[in-house]
């Protein structure tokens, strides 16, 4: 099948991609065509640097994990799907038989499998074979486009749950790209009075003030501590959630923070960081950290159908499957303005 390739650091192709393995329906399982599929930036850091961290692409790898589409076939014993539903999918498939998945924490088994996360492939091409349990069939009144978006959104979810948002909380996300607007939602939609969202790109800060209650910081011409305190007389923001992964945003996450209050990490850092843990004591501050999500997607897709949370003005600019290369190239020239960048696969 036609499907984007991440063939080595630097080098995409559009081409014909043997998957035959994968493509083997269990009874369990469902095959979904395509719809929708986002550019997530770990897509294009995989491009950019041929891997991340621990996980190296070695050998050539389908991107892309944020996706919607539609049901075309069924195994024998699924039950809550049928051919022709809309659905999105979550693209980590934890061993059901881990300790950390009987513990309820499938999202940091070891031996998760996550599209896209070499050396499992990812869902740019026509079809995929997806187990029926990590499949979510979507409302009528949430789209395709929207359905792509639940992926990064469950981040943010997620996050919000970690840090035990309470109605009236004031918190500060670090970070105004996909995930920090999407955890700046979350954190509205858990309860919070007021969102602060710092960042040095004007354009992505105007767009969060137009999200609800978010008040913008432009951190290149403001000192992010003094502007909190004085918005908040001088006490902090009870929450503040990391999600620009910048290591100078990490050494000063407890400055704008109240006493006792939390700090969810979620940007990945790619390097060591500095925190200074003295400022962290005399606050007894709570400190968190967030890998993707755990079994978010149904909450998420309701809050989408609802309208507690709306998704829809981050989506700024979708692409042709055809085109995917080039969507590939222009995201990783960091737009200014542009926030999620999706891909339209042919139906
Ligand atoms: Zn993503």
């Amino acid at each position: 099948m036609k499907a984007l390739v991440l063939e080595e650091k630097m080098k995409l192709s559009l081409r014909d991609f043997p998957i035959e393995r994968e493509e083997v329906m269990g009874p369990r399982d469902v095959r979904i065509k395509l719809h929708t599929v986002g550019i997530c930036g770990s897509d294009v850091h995989y491009y950019t640097h041929g891997g991340a961290g621990i996980f190296q692409v070695k050998a050539p790898m389908i991107l892309g994990h944020e996706a919607s589409g539609i049901v075309v076939e069924t195994g024998a014993e699924v039950t809550s799907l049928k051919v022709g539903d809309r659905v999105c999918m979550e693209p980590g498939i934890p061993d059901p038989n881990s300790r950390a998945t009987r513990l309820g924490l499938y999202n940091v088994d070891p031996a998760v499998r996550f599209w896209a996360t070499p050396p499992i492939h990812g869902v740019l091409r026509p079809t995929v074979v997806h187990p029926e349990n990590f499949t979510f069939k979507l409302p009528d009144n949430v789209s395709f486009a929207e359905a792509a978006m639940v992926e990064p959104l469950a981040v943010g979810v997620h996050a919000a749950t970690k840090a035990q948002v309470k109605p009236g909380d004031i918190a500060l996300v670090m970070g105004a790209g996909p995930i920090g607007l999407v955890t700046a939602l979350s954190a509205l939609a858990a309860g919070c009075a007021r969102v602060f969202i710092s960042d040095v790109d004007d354009t992505k800060l105007e767009l969060a003030a137009k999200l609800g209650p978010i008040t913008p910081i432009n951190v290149a011409r403001q000192d992010l501590g003094n502007e909190i305190l004085a918005a908040t007389e001088g006490w902090g923001v009870e929450i503040v959630f990391e999600c620009s992964g910048s290591p100078r945003a990490a050494e000063v996450v407890f400055d704008p923070l109240c006493p006792a209050g939390r700090v969810v990490f979620i940007g990945m850092q790619m390097h060591d960081i500095n925190y200074d843990v003295g400022k962290a004591m005399v606050r007894e501050a709570r400190v968190e950290h967030v890998f993707r999500y755990a079994h978010v997607f149904p909450r998420c897709v309701s809050m989408m159908s609802s309208g507690a949370i709306n998704v829809k003005p981050l989506i700024t600019r979708t692409f042709e499957f055809e085109d995917s290369v080039r969507a590939f190239e222009i995201a990783a020239s960091a737009p200014k303005g542009e926030v999620k960048m999706q891909i339209a696969l042919p139906q």
